[in-house]
């Protein structure tokens, strides 16, 4: 697995692929690598011949209330685990690398971007795509993997995409779980025994209102019957929506098109965000 730092070794290390003739994945991550982010490498690789990871925790994501130096960090554990997993390059931009002095173009995605993360984390969808547009042009990927488990964000890369015309295709990865049915995150490390405990009833008031909305029961009760339970088991639930899945629109009854469940709690100090198909 060859480590890139600059630009510039980037574009030589990619050239060097595609004049051999081979197809770009790219993997974008922010690092603390677990086997949701390895299944994206995996998924990757058995659509094209060449997989780049990048590792960048990308400050113009985070809004000011959020903690980004606490962000997990491990560079030599995630450069192993990728090495592992068949990775042929590491993308590892500096800040100064990914934004130089003077940087001033962001992208404003419209659509998928109102309601649920938009509203929880004003321009936090500004960053997702400015980084993800500046990593599908710095690696010319073909194809870019991005987990179910951030659905809005799998929704809002692939507008944008669309949008300016950027041929590289999206490839949505099924969610990896814990066996108990937690969502894998890098997050979850700052769960504590009890709270990682009591985490996997997020799923299961997922699954439940899931199962009883797809059995013909009216959606706002369901959301709510649910929603309650999990402030009774200790989360504070932000939202529980049935959605359509592509737009994000909610819904008030289930549609013959695809929805999903959307659900975002705290528990403790940890915001999980979960989504599953419905129907
Ligand atoms: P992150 O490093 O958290 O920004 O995530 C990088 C990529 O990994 C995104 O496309 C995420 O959706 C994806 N991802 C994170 N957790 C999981 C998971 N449990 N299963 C599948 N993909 C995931």
């Amino acid at each position: 697995m060859e480590t890139c730092q600059t630009l510039p070794a980037l574009r030589a290390a990619t050239a060097r692929l595609r004049a051999a003739g081979r197809r770009i994945a790219i993997v974008p991550t922010m690092g603390a690598l677990h086997a949701g982010h390895i299944a994206l490498v995996a998924a990757a690789r058995q659509h094209a011949d060449a997989v780049v990871t990048s590792i960048f925790v990308n400050p113009l994501q985070f809004n000011p209330n959020e903690d980004l130096s606490r962000y997990p960090r491990d560079e030599a554990g995630d450069l192993a685990k990728l090495r592992e997993a068949g990775c042929d390059i590491a993308w590892l931009p500096g800040v100064e690398v990914m934004y130089p002095p003077g940087a001033g173009t962001t992208i404003e995605v419209t659509g998928p971007t109102a309601g649920w993360e938009g509203d929880a984390r004003p321009g936090h969808f500004r960053g997702v795509a400015t980084v993800c547009a500046k990593l599908f042009l710095q690696s010319g990927a073909d194809v870019a993997a991005f987990g179910e488990k951030d659905w809005q964000q799998l929704q809002v890369v692939t507008r944008m995409a669309l949008d300016l015309d950027i041929p590289t295709r999206i490839l949505p990865v099924p969610t990896v779980r814990e066996a108990d049915g937690l969502a894998m995150s890098s997050r979850n490390r700052f769960l504590s025994a009890d709270e990682r405990a009591r985490a996997p009833l997020l799923i299961a008031a997922m699954r439940r209102a899931a199962g009883t909305i797809a059995g013909g029961a009216p959606v706002a009760e369901a959301l709510a019957t649910e929603t309650e339970a999990l402030a009774r088991e200790g989360f504070q639930p932000d939202y529980l929506a049935l959605v359509d899945g592509p737009s994000l629109k909610p819904l008030a009854a289930i549609q013959p098109g695809p929805m999903r469940l959307l659900a975002a709690a705290r528990l403790g100090s940890v915001r999980l965000l979960d989504n599953i198909p419905v129907g």
